[in-house]
């Protein structure tokens, strides 16, 4: 399985819900192991927030495949709730 890092796809970003101000921001600041880093899945028809996990920084290495198969394993977490749209699993 690939893990990608998720933020860095430009299909999870949404003008409405991540404000290039706000990215900017979070970026430049310096960030400390203990830090909760957040993984989040949205929604492809309308945008809306499917999942998020938030894992702290220094476990990202190890969390990475587990928060995938988290989110991927379960329709629930997949299935919009405000559209009824369901992300399909990776292949
Ligand atoms: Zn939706």
């Amino acid at each position: 399985m690939r893990a990608r890092c998720f933020s860095c796809r430009p299909k999870c970003r949404t003008p409405r819900n991540d404000p290039p101000a706000a990215s900017a921001s979070s970026s430049e600041r310096r960030r400390n192991p203990t830090e909760l880093d957040g993984f989040s899945w949205y929604c492809d028809n309308c945008g809306n927030r499917l999942f998020l996990e938030r894992v702290p920084v220094a476990n990202i290495e190890t969390e990475l495949p587990a928060i995938f198969s988290r989110f991927y394993s379960s329709i629930e977490h997949r299935t919009c709730s405000a559209c009824g749209t369901v992300m399909a699993a990776p292949a």
